[in-house]
């Protein structure tokens, strides 16, 4: 067993390391405050070659490896979870999937410009009356001709505000339920297509969210990704993950804060020494320590599992409902270290106790992982340790 990164593995850490530590931590408190997409940030992954981190190079990608994928994330979101949550939405939840799903024409056709940068991509599948329950979607696109004609609302889509290419999942046979599902590419030009406002978020604001409404929407049928009525297959491909890379998000912003309030310990004086001469404000840090390590093991467990092929449906719903449970409470625990001073907004622990809580709902929430591993457990599966 190799518990070690590789040493391209190790050198992407480092560098997406620098990138957060030097241009993402001083800029977030500023997309924040502003709720702006962070452009200069979006431009930078592109020029690092981030936005198509496991796509071939023959599209423009950079070829990596799963766990690369991971490694990035979580850089990302310990300097900026905004960032971090656009970069996933962009890259593996829209590029990958339509690298993974798409024909060589819609590759040629979408990627280039998805990995360059020059378009920004989404993933639409929550609903107003959709969410956890994610198949009873109703948006409905109906073949006329060589085009589909699309209706429906999509609600809580990341980078909904400025995307130009996102794929939506749609009914084409209603009354065949989850087997009359498509998957198609959507431009943000296409006649019928509008954007919602910009919803306003308790966290995670310098990612902007919105509904998007298709009326009518005229989709060429070329545009269909994958088979009509067999977007599930689409959508199953990438659930997984998605799944894995959203569960080290919020370990990435844990990270953040422990150093955060490790170093705050060490500085703050009270009693007449450092409140981190405190064995119980140590035994915080130390937990916390603790259980971020296990979360980003668990992670890494389950995307080397993926880069090997394996099923890791159950490791990453493991990784998912753990992650995202050591974040909140990491963040929630590091915050009390700061005491009054953390409920401040002069000190960036206040940002990041809103943002662990804005990644936490993505690719399902605890209980729908909780729904998963269980149903796993009943059909006797196995983790593969
Ligand atoms: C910041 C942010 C960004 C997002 N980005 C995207 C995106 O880019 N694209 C996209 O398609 N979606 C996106 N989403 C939507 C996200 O995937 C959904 O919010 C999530 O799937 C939950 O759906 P819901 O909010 O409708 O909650 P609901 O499904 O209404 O759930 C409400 C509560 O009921 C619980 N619940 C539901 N069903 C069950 C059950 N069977 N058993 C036990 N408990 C249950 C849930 O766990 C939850 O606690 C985003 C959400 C947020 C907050």
């Amino acid at each position: 067993m190799d518990f070690e990164l590789t040493d391209e593995q190790k050198m992407l850490k480092n560098t997406v390391a620098r990138f957060a530590d030097e241009q993402l931590a001083p800029l977030a408190p500023e997309i924040d405050d502003q709720a702006r997409f962070p452009e200069e940030n979006f431009k930078a992954m592109a020029q690092m070659g981030l936005l198509g981190i496991t796509i071939p190079e023959k599209y423009g990608g950079s070829e990596a490896d799963f766990v690369s994928a991971v490694i990035v994330m979580e850089e990302l979101a310990r300097g900026c979870v905004a960032t971090a949550n656009t970069w996933g939405a962009h890259s593996i939840l829209c590029a990958e999937n339509i690298y993974r799903n798409g024909t060589e024409a819609q590759r040629r056709k979408y990627l280039p410009d998805l990995i360059s940068g020059s378009r920004i991509g989404a993933l639409c599948i929550t609903e107003p009356e959709s969410g956890s329950d994610a198949l009873s979607l109703r948006t409905h696109a109906l073949k006329q001709g060589d085009q589909y004609v699309l209706n429906g609302t999509k609600m809580f889509i990341t980078n909904g505000p400025n995307c130009d290419v996102t794929v939506v999942y749609a009914k084409t046979t209603p009354e065949a339920g989850q087997d009359g599902i498509s998957a198609f590419i959507v431009e943000s030009s296409f006649p019928g297509f509008s954007r919602g406002q910009p919803l306003k978020k308790m966290g995670v604001r310098g990612s902007p969210t919105s509904e998007l409404i298709f009326e009518n929407m005229e989709v060429p049928a070329a545009n269909l990704l994958g088979e009509e009525d067999k977007g599930l297959r689409v959508l199953m491909s990438g659930l997984d993950r998605e799944r894995i890379v959203y569960s080290i998000a919020p370990v990435g912003v844990a990270q953040a804060a422990l150093d955060l309030a490790f170093a705050y310990a060490r500085q703050r004086v009270q009693f007449g020494g450092p409140i981190i001469g405190f064995q119980m404000v140590q035994s915080t840090l130390a937990q916390i320590a603790t259980e971020v390590q296990a979360a980003r093991v668990l992670s890494y467990w389950a995307a080397a599992r993926a880069d090997t092929g394996q099923r890791v449906r159950l490791e990453a719903s493991f990784a998912k409902l753990f992650g995202g449970q050591v974040g909140v409470r990491a963040v929630g625990e590091a915050i009390q270290i700061f005491g009054g001073y953390g409920f401040i907004k002069e000190y960036p622990i206040e940002r990041m106790y809103r943002d662990v809580k804005g990644i936490e709902f993505g690719a399902g929430t605890n209980n729908i992982q909780k729904l998963i591993i269980i149903g796993e457990l009943l059909k006797g599966m196995k983790p593969g340790l």
